[in-house]
C-alpha cells in the first residue's frame, strides 16, 4: 500500500462516516466524498424508522457521538418510532462532531494502474489513492420487477423516488411488495388521498415482538440491541464477525429468515383494514393502456390503474457501482452480485473495500441497517492501518 496516498471513503451515509470516523482517529489520511445523510434526506419527510433506538447509533471509535448522547447534547428525548427527522438530526451532527471535514462532490471514476487507485471527480479534479472504502449505500441497487422494466416513470417507479405522495391524489395506485417500504408507502399515499391496493407475492406479516412487552431487563435476553431478525435469529446474525465464519448454507437460511419482508407494528394501524391487500399473487403482465397501466395478475384478475409504486427493494451487484472502472468491477470475485469479501471487508481486488448491503453475503443481515456500520469501521481501520505499516 502506498503510505503517502490517503485512503478514499465513497459515501457520505452511516457507513461511511462510520469507517471515517474510525480511520481519522486512528492517523489515517482519509478523505471522505459525498453529501452527509443525503439518501435519507431524500426519503418522505414524515416518516418513522422501522429500527428501534438501540439500533440507530453511528460508531466514533471512543463511542463520543452515540445516539443517546446526541439525546443528551440537545437535549431530543428518546422516541419509539423513531421519526426520521431525528435520525436524521443525529446524523447531521455526528457528521459535524465525529468527521468535521468533507468534500461534498461525487466521486465520477475509480481506475487503478496497479500501485494506486486514481479518482477522478464530478467538478473535474482528480487525486491518487491509497485504499478505496465503497460506502455508497443502496440507491444505485434498487430493484425493478421484470413486468415493469419497459414501462415509462410517469407508470411505474421506485418507492426510493418519492419523498411527498401529495402528486397522487385521487389517482389509482398499486403498491407492489410486503416490507416496510411498500406497506409506508401504501400508508402514505392513502394519507395523500390516493386510491390505493397493495399486491404481494407473499403474505403480508407484522412484526409482532410478544416476547419483548412486560419483559423489563430480560427483554435483552430475547432482543439484542441490535434487533434484526426473530428472537433466537437475531442473537445468531447479531455478530457479524462470528456470521462470516458460517458455512455458506447456513448464512444464506439465516439471512433469509432475518430479513423477511414485514411491517413494523407501529405501521399496521394505518393499512390493516384500511388498505385494500391482495396477497399471494404476482404481476404476470403490465403493459401501458392510453393514460394508464393495465395489470394481469396471477389470480386471473386485472387491474388498471395510473401509477404502479414498487416497494420491491433492492438487490447486491456490484456492476450497479458504475464510478468503478469495469477493469476494476471485473476482477471483484461475486455471489449472486454481492462482492465475496474476507475478514477486513476487502474484495478480492487489493485494498477495495466494500460496506452497507454490498457486504451482506459475507457479513449477513445487519449489514442493511445501520446497526451494522460498527465491524466495517473496525476491520478497515485495523486493516489499513497494519498495511501502511508494513
Ligand atoms: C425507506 C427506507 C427505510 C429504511 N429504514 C431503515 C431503518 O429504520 N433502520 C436502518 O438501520 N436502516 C434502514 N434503511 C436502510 C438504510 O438505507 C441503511 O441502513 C443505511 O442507509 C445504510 O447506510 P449506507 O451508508 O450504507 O448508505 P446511505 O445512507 O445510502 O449512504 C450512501 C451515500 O453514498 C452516496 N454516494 C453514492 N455514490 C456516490 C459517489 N459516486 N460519490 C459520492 N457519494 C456517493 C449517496 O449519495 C449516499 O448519500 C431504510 C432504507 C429505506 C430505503
Amino acid at each position: 500500500m502506498n503510505n503517502n496516498d490517503p485512503a478514499v471513503v465513497i459515501g457520505c451515509g452511516p457507513y461511511g462516516l462510520s469507517v471515517a470516523a474510525h480511520l481519522q482517529a486512528r492517523g489515517i489520511p482519509t478523505i471522505i466524498f459525498g453529501k452527509p445523510m443525503e439518501f435519507w434526506a431524500k426519503m418522505p419527510p414524515k416518516m418513522y424508522l422501522k429500527s428501534f433506538w438501540s439500533a440507530l447509533s453511528l460508531y466514533d471509535p471512543d463511542g463520543k457521538y452515540s445516539l443517546k448522547n446526541y439525546s443528551l447534547a440537545t437535549g431530543i428525548t428518546k422516541q419509539e418510532p423513531v421519526p426520521l427527522q431525528t435520525f436524521l438530526g443525529y446524523g447531521r451532527w455526528f457528521q459535524q462532531h465525529a468527521v468535521p471535514d468533507i468534500d461534498q462532490t461525487y466521486v465520477k471514476m475509480v481506475t487503478a494502474d496497479g500501485k494506486r487507485y486514481h479518482v477522478e471527480l464530478e467538478d473535474g479534479r482528480s487525486m491518487k489513492a491509497s485504499a478505496i472504502i465503497v460506502a455508497a449505500g443502496v440507491a444505485a441497487l434498487a430493484h425493478i420487477p421484470q413486468f415493469a422494466t419497459h414501462l415509462p416513470t410517469e407508470m411505474a417507479s421506485h418507492s426510493q423516488e418519492h419523498s411527498d405522495f401529495s402528486a397522487f391524489r385521487g389517482k389509482r395506485v398499486v403498491v407492489i411488495g410486503s416490507g416496510q417500504s411498500a406497506l409506508e408507502s401504501a400508508a402514505l399515499l392513502h394519507e395523500a388521498q390516493a386510491e390505493v391496493e397493495l399486491i404481494a407475492r407473499g403474505p403480508v406479516r407484522w412484526i409482532q415482538r410478544t416476547l419483548y412487552k412486560g419483559m423489563g431487563p430480560l427483554k435483552r435476553v430475547f432482543y439484542p440491541p441490535s434487533d434484526v431478525g426473530p428472537p433466537g435469529v437475531n442473537w445468531l446474525v447479531a455478530n457479524q464477525m462470528l456470521f462470516r465464519r458460517f458455512p455458506t448454507e447456513t448464512r444464506q437460511a439465516l439471512d433469509a429468515r432475518a430479513v423477511r419482508p414485514s411491517g413494523a407494528r407501529w405501521l399496521r394501524p394505518r393499512v390493516d383494514g384500511i388498505v385494500p391487500i391482495t396477497q399471494q399473487t404476482t404481476v404476470i403482465d403490465a403493459k401501458p393502456h392510453g393514460e394508464q397501466v393495465q395489470l394481469a395478475l396471477s389470480d386471473g384478475s386485472t387491474r388498471e390503474v395510473d401509477h404502479i409504486v414498487l416497494g420491491t427493494g433492492y438487490a447486491a451487484n456490484v456492476h450497479a457501482f458504475n464510478f468503478i472502472d469495469k477493469t476494476i468491477r471485473d476482477q471483484v470475485q461475486t455471489h449472486n452480485g454481492s462482492p465475496n469479501l474476507n475478514e477486513w471487508f476487502e474484495s478480492s481486488v487489493p485494498h477495495l473495500y466494500f460496506t452497507g448491503a454490498m457486504a451482506g453475503y459475507n457479513f449477513g443481515p445487519l449489514c442493511r441497517f445501520v446497526v451494522g456500520a460498527k465491524a466495517p469501521a473496525r476491520q478497515i481501520t485495523r486493516h489499513i492501518a497494519r498495511e501502511k505499516a508494513r
